[in-house]
């Protein structure tokens, strides 16, 4: 007993890009994803190929900190002599 495996359908890998949503199917590009395609998950039908595919914005946070003023001397953490 053997599987058919001629009508499987080989799914494509998700794609990933920074400025387009692309067509996991052929491929597209489509811009302004970031006016459109959001957090939540959207089912979308490819305008050139016309499979449908579901894409969401995945969003990372990068935490960020600047100084804005050297420390004053007066703050400055005294050295301490070693016990050597
Ligand atoms: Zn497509």
């Amino acid at each position: 007993m053997s599987l058919d495996t001629s009508k499987a359908v080989e799914l494509p890998e998700d794609t990933r890009d920074g400025c387009y949503v692309v067509c996991p199917w052929c491929k597209a590009r489509f811009g302004d994803a970031w006016e459109w395609c959001k957090q939540d998950p959207r089912e979308e039908t490819c305008e050139e190929c016309g499979n449908k595919y579901i894409c969401w914005a995945d969003v990372s946070v990068d935490y960020c900190a600047r100084p804005i003023q050297p420390p004053s001397p007066d703050s400055q953490p005294t050295p301490t002599e070693g016990d050597e």
